[in-house]
């Protein structure tokens, strides 16, 4: 609930990731409120964007109850819409951008270690590649931990909810409920939180699945989600579209509605509450032992609350809190000793911040902290302690903080020399398609890292004791921007990172590889760095010898790779040897977006090596970028030189200089000036160029003029990326030329085969492939190519930025054929003049 603050901050500034804004009256007041509210919900989807924030934000805002959303997975195998990041990182950006939407409307977050492994037909399907029992656990897991009175999943537990994780969720749901109160499942979570049994279970229907439905439909519960808050200055509908338009990697920006807004839900299990989702849930303090005197002292607080006095409240939260520390341990104490706590020190405006003067250090390095106090009440504070087990912090203070005298000193520690790297723990080890591995049982659930330092302050306010806890950040100053802060993290002392991820070798012929080492540790560090190969490959030097005299200088090493004699795909691996400190082999990648904050990720030094007889045509392709994607790096890896136009260099006379243009993934949803720019490109096919689009979806499409003849784009998707691959036309150039391709350069693809594959096309263009998942007909529309005047169109949906980047080599063959269609035949055409221009 505290978040409810950064709603106003989420409005008028990119200030949502200070660290601890002081709230105004009305967000206090909004708390006092909620803490004498003791229900609870829990909203169970499959991934980032499928929770209803319209429900979250009224339950935790209007109804005040204690709110979570547990989404099965992270959302890794989704399209990314604002950058090139897919797979395991989109899915940490979209575990932020979820965290980001909770700051808005008040809720917590849960996941489970089901990994996002692309669109699923079945449950059944999800369940074999999840692996049931352990996804099982996990929500059984989150529902004993939060134990909530109410549960409402997103999907139906069938075919309606669409794609087979959704299914997955609501079965899962439906399951947990009757396990989570079963002692003999998973004892050891009931050693660690009891049983827990849910009162009732509810799927959020609506018009989408019954258009008929209205308030008066039999079985059907109506939350009014559209409530106006006086308090707040807003419907609650309005902060839950804010909420919503978080997930900005999914296009989701949304817009308020105001007024009355309902929700429909149908009863599943449990008791049956007529009315309302909460009927004959006590959410009193009543329901916890010895609770029921706490209820007329917040109703105290409530009457006596100055809003322009909050630290008045203060002694009665004092009194307050003592009568729930006294209770029986159990979710309501801990969650109301917290909230509590954060009101006292709200309602006293007291300022605690601790930031450090480097954003990363290394385990055993001296951190220098900025401490900053201020009490901006007329109570009398002492802070008397602050502590940090991280940084082996335990100092004495005994500060007393006069009203609005600011108190700022330095202290330096030094951080454990075990302290472990801040990277996203479910992505520390390798994991499965399905599941990500977790060794730590204290994580499941946790959205992500605990803070790398916490400091703990304890201060006395009005003669009674109690504790603040402050994560250490680093903070700077964008001349734009203003104050923008990031986590402190901890990291190895050195970086070693290759300069690709994958090097495609076309020949024998062998290639340089550089690896950028970078300090990230103050002080001299000499060491040596390896590059190791596998067997039948060959790296010289053995070795090469590197120096660093402070924190975050970078050199280059270079070896050289030989490949293997044969074609053959594997994994090189660097490693810095530090004399005297040891051997680190992990890169650094840092994810950086305005709305979330920055992440860091310590992936393995590695790249993968792909030895080829890849042949190609042409030497300058023409990209269009659409919604991001990697195909430019993978283009230059085969030895292209690649132009990426912008929209203005889209010209005819440039386009005269390239050998094929290349679309990206969704330009022509993505990119506003691509039905001006086709007219340029389908004359330069017409001339006698080669265009490939790649895929886009039929919704939001910004003109239907993309393709010379008619075709129509529609859902049909392979999702089994082992689907067998038949092909129609083997005698195709497309499919011969330079490049000869067989079933087998199907082989080792990932996570799918293609979306959005049209469904209706012209007789003009030929249809090369067929193939479609288990059980449903021939999909052929993934690979379309027709001749237009002199050149050649070509439109796909195979998923070529997915395989690209993860070295499938017959993809590689496949997209060289596309690029190369039309070349080798007419060495003499004008677009071989105007490229050599260019050089
Ligand atoms: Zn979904």
């Amino acid at each position: 609930m505290r978040s409810l603050t950064l709603i106003f901050f989420a409005f008028i500034s990119s200030l949502a990731f200070a660290q601890h804004q002081q709230p105004d009256a009305a967000s206090i007041k909004l708390r006092l409120n909620k803490l004498n509210v003791l229900g609870s919900v829990l909203y169970v989807a499959a991934h980032p964007d499928d929770e209803n924030t319209r429900i979250i934000t009224s339950m935790a805002n209007d109804r005040l109850m204690a709110t979570a959303y547990l989404s099965m997975t992270r959302g890794d195998g989704g399209q990314n819409l604002i950058g090139p990041e897919i797979r395991d990182l989109l899915g940490l950006i979209r575990t932020q951008e979820l965290l980001a939407a909770r700051r808005i409307d008040g809720g917590k977050q849960f996941f489970t270690r089901a990994n996002d492994f692309g669109f699923s037909k079945s449950a059944d399907e999800t369940f074999q590649i999840w692996n049931k029992d352990e996804i099982l656990r996990d929500v059984v897991h989150v529902f004993r931990e939060y134990q909530p009175d109410v549960i409402i999943t997103r999907f139906p537990p069938d075919e309606r909810a669409g794609h087979g994780h959704h299914t997955a969720s609501a079965i899962l749901a439906q399951e947990a409920f009757d396990v989570a109160g079963d002692a003999s499942r998973y004892p050891d979570q009931v050693k660690k939180f009891g049983t827990w049994q849910v009162k009732r279970l509810y799927t959020n229907t609506g018009r989408w699945w019954n258009n008929s439905i209205n308030e008066s439909t039999p079985g059907i519960t109506t939350l009014d989600v559209g409530g106006y808050s006086a308090l707040l200055g807003t419907s609650f509908s309005e902060i839950a579209a804010v909420s919503r338009s978080q997930h900005k990697s999914q296009g989701f920006g949304s817009r308020g509605t105001r007024g009355y807004q309902p929700e429909f839900l149908e009863f599943v299990k449990g008791d049956k509450g007529e009315k309302d989702i909460f009927d004959g849930i006590n959410t009193t303090w009543s329901r916890v032992k010895g609770g029921s005197k706490i209820q007329p002292m917040v109703d105290r607080v409530l009457r006596e609350f100055n809003a322009e006095n909050p630290a008045a409240s203060v002694s009665v939260l004092f009194q307050i809190r003592t009568e729930i520390a006294a209770l029986e341990p159990g979710v309501w104490r801990t969650r109301k000793l917290n909230e509590v706590e954060q009101l006292i020190q709200d309602c006293l405006g007291l300022f605690i911040d601790v930031t450090a003067n480097q954003y990363w250090l290394a385990p055993g390095e001296k951190v220098v902290t900025n401490v900053e106090l201020v009490n901006r009440s007329a109570v009398e504070v002492v802070v008397k302690q602050m502590k940090s087990g991280d940084i082996g912090m335990d100092s004495t203070l005994n500060l007393s903080l006069k009203n609005s005298t600011t108190v700022v000193f330095k202290n330096s520690k030094v951080l454990r020399s075990d302290a472990p790297y801040s990277d996203p723990y479910w992505l520390r080890d390798a994991h499965s398609t399905g599941l990500f591995t977790v060794n730590n049982p204290a994580m499941i659930g946790k959205p992500e890292n605990d803070p790398a330092v916490t400091v703990v302050f304890s201060v006395i306010a009005a003669g009674q004791s109690f504790d603040v806890h402050c994560p250490v950040v680093y903070k700077w100053t964008d001349p734009v921007k203003g104050e923008l802060s990031r986590p402190f993290e901890v990291v190895p002392p050195v970086f070693v990172n290759l300069s690709d991820k994958i090097l495609i070798f076309n020949s024998e012929k062998p290639r340089e590889v550089n690896i950028t080492l970078k300090s990230s540790m103050e002080g001299v560090m000499q060491g040596e760095v390896q590059l190791e190969v596998p067997t039948g490959w060959k790296v010289e030097p053995a070795s090469l010898p590197f120096n660093f005299s402070k924190r975050n200088e970078e050199v280059v090493k270079t070896f050289l790779v030989y490949p293997s004699s044969s074609e053959q795909t594997s994994t090189i691996k660097a490693k810095a040897m530090i004399t005297g400190k040891g051997s680190y082999d992990l890169s650094i990648q840092t994810i950086s977006y305005d709305h979330i904050p920055t992440q860091t990720l310590l992936p393995k030094a590695e790249a993968k090596v792909v030895r080829l007889d890849l042949k190609k045509e042409g030497g300058v392709i023409g990209y269009i970028k659409g919604a991001g994607d990697d195909v430019p790096d993978a283009l230059r890896n085969m030895g292209y030189e690649v132009w990426e136009m912008k929209n203005e260099e889209v010209t005819a006379e440039n386009l005269k200089r390239v050998d094929a243009v290349v679309l990206g993934i969704r330009a022509v949803n993505t990119n506003e000036r691509i039905g001006f720019l086709m007219s340029s490109l389908l004359e330069y096919v017409k001339n006698g160029g080669t265009m490939i689009v790649q895929y886009n979806t039929s919704g939001d499409l910004e003109t239907d003029k993309f393709s010379p003849y008619p075709l129509s784009i529609s859902r049909d998707r392979v999702t089994d990326e082992q689907a067998e691959v038949r092909i129609l036309k083997p005698d195709h150039p497309l499919l011969n030329t330079p490049n000869k391709i067989s079933a087998k350069d199907f082989d080792g693809w990932v996570q799918e085969r293609g979306l959005y594959y049209p469904n209706k096309w012209d007789p003009q263009y030929e249809s090369l492939l067929s193939m479609n998942d288990k059980g449903e007909t021939p999909k052929d529309g993934s690979l379309l190519v027709a001749k237009y005047g002199d050149g050649y169109y070509v439109y796909t949906g195979l998923s070529f930025f997915r395989e690209l980047p993860e070295g499938v080599s017959g993809a590689y063959k496949l997209f060289a054929n596309l690029v190369s269609l039309g070349k080798a035949k007419k060495p003499e055409n004008t677009k071989v003049k105007g490229r050599s221009k260019t050089k």
